[in-house]
């Protein structure tokens, strides 16, 4: 079945995330533009999915759990995961491997970890925009570990990007699927990078900021609209 989805949200967790991105402003934009089915992949941490998957299921929208992992080389990259309690296991494994920096949301932005009614619950002290330990080489596996799947995202950005920072050395690694941003013209990187063609593509918006969530483009062939499935599509099955 075709599937709308956007693979990659911020919420007001991020600290560049806009705090107008709560879990119902951005699940309910999500519905109104048309999707089926969104992730939630603030960096380096899940604790907003679980109010973001409550909505979801009350607007009648899949939430899928995820997060935009920055590995130890800076490339980003967005792990999904099948359920609520993988998403916070993974969360935490995540959050011990990163370096003991504390957020100053006078500079950085506020993080802000809300529940399903948008009511603040916390705000995370760790900041989140920095890198993780963990080396990309290493990163499919460990995310299969916890069910779920994982791609390098925004090939055609000049920072944070495997591409941008590994260069052709992107075809050594684990992945099947790739993200492009909505902007990225693909012919003229299929030209640079041949080796690219033998990948899926998914284009998300990455919107920080409502006003940067767009209209659904090209839609996804799931087997259905659920996490697991969309992991399978992901890990290339
Ligand atoms: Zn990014
Ligand atoms: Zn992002």
């Amino acid at each position: 079945m075709n599937i709308y989805a956007d693979l990659h949200l911020h919420s007001c967790l991020s600290p560049c995330g806009d705090t107008d991105m709560t879990p119902n402003n951005l699940v309910r934009l999500a519905k109104l533009l048309g999707y089926d089915m969104i992730a939630l992949t603030d960096h380096n941490t899940c604790r907003n999915c679980a109010a973001a998957m409550e909505v979801g299921a009350r607007e009648g929208i899949t939430v899928v759990p995820g997060m935009e992992l920055c590995t130890a080389e800076e490339i980003h990259c967005v792990c999904l995961l099948p359920d609520l309690a993988a998403a916070e296991a993974f969360s935490e494994h995540v959050h011990a491997t990163l370096p003991p920096v504390r957020n100053h949301p006078e500079i950085f932005g506020e993080q802000l970890v809300l529940d399903a009614q948008d009511n603040r619950l916390d705000t995370e002290p760790l900041l989140l925009t920095t890198a993780s330990t963990i080396g990309i080489d290493a990163l499919p596996a460990l995310v299969r570990t916890f069910g779920g799947a994982c791609f390098p995202a925004h090939l055609d950005r000049a920072s944070y990007s495997v591409l941008s920072v590994l260069g052709e050395w992107y075809a050594e690694l684990d992945f099947r699927t790739v993200e492009f941003t909505h902007k990225a013209f693909l012919p003229q990187y299929f030209e640079r990078h041949p080796l690219l063609q033998g990948k899926r593509i998914v284009r998300n918006s990455d919107a920080h900021y409502l006003e940067n969530m767009v209209e659904p483009a090209e839609p996804l062939p799931l087997s259905a609209c659920t996490p697991a499935a969309l992991i399978n599509f992901i890990n290339g099955n």
